[in-house]
């Protein structure tokens, strides 16, 4: 998804979360600044409404308190005292000047106005007829009477105040003050709202605000107009609507009004026109009702702000919630990598775990291996020391005839011998029998030679390698092999000049090989009239290296590939069995030398030996 598109729904859900918490905190706003609103137009309503009734009542036993002069009584009374009245007039115009009151005048039951505190104005109430006036009727009926106009001589706007005047037996006549309005506004000269009374026609009598005087709150009908015109109520004042509106209803008597801009706009402390929270409320013991205005233009500007900071804060927290989210998913992928990186790690080490102990298995099985090898070598070691011996005992048993032949001639002059000594000792020739025994010990030494060199070539040999001069070994092979080759006419020519070689091995293993090699030779060359070998010993290199050639038919084919091989023979059954070679390349091969086979050049086959030199040898030479 683009990377705007992606955006967009949380863009979406901002401006609505914005567009609503700026709407909540507004109505919020507004409606808490209503209920405090109402609260202190209540309370302004109360006060307003006292200060009124503190000003009325100020005024309300004047009219009364004329019934205590005895004057006044005389004038109204039947016989009405007429010469009372400037004495009466100069009372009431002191007293309305002392009083602040507009006017103060008596009239009579007919209506007539006997005394006036006016009385020396040209347009003085005296001799006026005012039994019309709403007042005055009130007044006659319930002995007092209370009432908003306008004046019919000057046209000045006041309040009524009547009261009867009577003496123990009849009334007598009624007395009125009027005050004016301006008097009772002096009370609400400290308002901090805009206050109005309205009469019980819905016209506006006393208002905080002076154009708001003589409009209506309601539409007149003809019918109260008219009667307006008979009572002179308003003494045909324009009365214009105020041009009020109600918007809501609140409750408590409060509503939500407005008063239309509509006026030329006049020098005002407080607003006049807008929307208003309007509190009423009647005036007790008038037919008039005080109307308190508290303009909504402040809690309008709080609620506005209020939403302001309202739209400001979800966006910061909307801020602060992407924020926290981002920063849990953060942690989140932090947790998973951690996670992860663990499971790794764990397969890891259980990797590691399986990997030693199958290490730890190969190893194990690798040391059986290597001692089940041990044990194999040495059940070898020990077959191959058998059949080394078993080879060495083949041998002699080729050996045995040669020797008992070889033994059996010294044993036979021996005979003889001893025999003729004892005639020649029976016949006292004593040189001769000496000269036989000498010959005696001659050939007693000769046969323990042979045999000793027997028993030692038999003895099972200890493996112990040493320093044996090729010469000598060459010797001793050749010892145990002389009756054969006495008896087979064998020519022996021997290249090996003194002091030769010296290896380094087990000299009783060396002669089994040569004894095996010449052995081999001679029957290669068995039946030929002039049976030649040839031994050489020499130095190649490190190697001590001793040769055997024979002058036979050589190696064929067969025998070349498979010579050393065990159990290879081409002589008859009983004649050989095909171990010789392959014992004797053991035996050489411990110790750590050669030998190999091949044909010579001129004929016959040639055995070559390496040995290693012995060092000691060496350096000494
Ligand atoms: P064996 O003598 O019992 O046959 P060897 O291992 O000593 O066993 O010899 C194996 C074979 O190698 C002989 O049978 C023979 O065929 C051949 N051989 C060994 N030496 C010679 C030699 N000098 N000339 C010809 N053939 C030989």
């Amino acid at each position: 998804m683009p990377r705007r598109l992606r955006f967009l729904p949380i863009l979406t859900l901002l401006v609505a979360l914005l567009a609503l918490s700026g709407v909540v905190a507004h109505r919020l706003a507004l409606q808490f600044g209503l209920a405090e609103l109402q609260t202190t137009g209540l309370h302004r309503l109360e006060l307003y409404a006292a200060s009124l009734e503190r000003e009325i009542g100020k005024y309300a036993f004047l009219p009364g308190t004329l019934g205590l002069e005895r004057d006044v009584l005389a004038l109204l009374g039947p016989q009405g005292d007429h010469q009372l009245a400037p004495q009466v007039n100069t009372y009431l115009e002191q007293l309305n000047e002392r009083a602040g009151t507009l006017a103060i005048y008596v009239i009579d039951t007919t209506g007539r106005v006997v005394a006036a505190s006016n009385w020396r104005r040209a347009d003085s109430f005296v001799g006026e007829n005012l039994a019309f006036r709403p007042y005055f009727r009130e007044a006659m009926e319930s002995g007092s009477g209370r009432f908003f106009g306008v004046g019919t001589t000057r046209g000045e706007p006041g309040y009524y105040l009547a009261s009867t005047l009577s003496d123990e037996r009849q009334t007598l006549g009624v007395a009125v003050i009027k005050v004016s309005l301006e008097q009772l506004e002096k009370s609400w000269t400290t308002v901090e709202a805009p206050a109005m009374v309205s009469d019980e026609n819905g016209v506006v009598i006393l208002g905080s605000v002076a154009d708001w005087k003589f409009t209506t709150l309601r539409p007149l009908d003809e019918a109260t107009r008219s009667a307006f015109d008979q009572t002179q109520q308003y003494n045909r004042r324009a009365l214009t609507p105020l041009g009020i509106k109600e918007l809501r209803e609140l409750g408590h008597g409060a509503r939500l009004v407005s008063i239309a801009k509509e006026r030329p706009e006049m020098a005002s402390v407080y607003p006049v026109a807008g929307r208003f929270l309007a509190q009423s409320r009647p005036l007790p013991g008038t037919p008039w009702t005080l109307t308190v205005l508290s303009h909504l233009e402040q809690v309008d500007d709080i609620a506005q702000s209020r939403a302001a900071v309202a739209v400001v804060v979800a966006a910061l927290l909307f801020m602060f919630a992407l924020m926290a989210n981002e920063r849990r998913r953060h942690l989140k992928d932090r947790l998973a990598a951690r996670e992860a990186l663990q499971q790794a790690h764990d397969e890891l080490e259980r990797k590691v775990d399986a990997r030693t102990a199958d290490l730890s298995n190969a190893n194990q099985q690798l040391q059986d291996e290597v001692a089940e090898r041990i044990r194999a070598e040495r059940t070898l070691r020990a077959a191959q020391d058998e059949l080394v011996q078993a080879g060495k005992l083949a041998v002699i048993g080729q050996l045995s005839t040669g020797i008992a032949h070889e033994l059996n001639q010294p044993l036979a002059a021996l005979r003889t011998l001893s025999g003729n000594g004892m005639r020649f000792l029976e016949r006292g020739d004593i040189e001769t029998t000496r000269a036989n025994l000498q010959r005696i010990a001659q050939l007693v030494d000769r046969m323990g030679l042979i045999t000793g060199q027997l028993r030692t070539f038999a003895r099972k040999s200890s493996g112990q390698r040493q320093p044996v001069p090729l010469a000598q070994a060459l010797d001793n092979s050749l010892a145990l092999l002389e009756p054969r080759l006495r008896q087979n006419n064998v020519e022996v020519r021997r290249d090996c000049p003194a002091p030769g070689p010296v290896a380094l091995c087990d000299p009783n293993r060396l002669e089994q090989v040569l004894i095996n090699l010449i052995g081999n030779a001679l029957d290669a060359m068995e039946g030929q009239p002039a049976p030649c070998l040839e031994l050489g010993c020499a130095v190649a290199g490190d190697q001590a290296r001793l040769t055997v050639r024979d002058h036979g038919p050589g190696l064929d084919e067969a025998a070349l590939g498979h010579l050393f091989e065990p159990f290879f023979t081409t002589k008859q059954a009983g004649a050989g069995l095909g171990l010789g070679l392959a014992i004797s390349a053991g035996i050489v091969g411990d110790f750590g030398g050669t030998l190999s086979g091949a044909n010579h050049p001129d004929g016959g086959a040639v055995f070559t030996l390496d040995i290693p030199l012995c060092d000691e040898v060496a350096d000494h030479e």
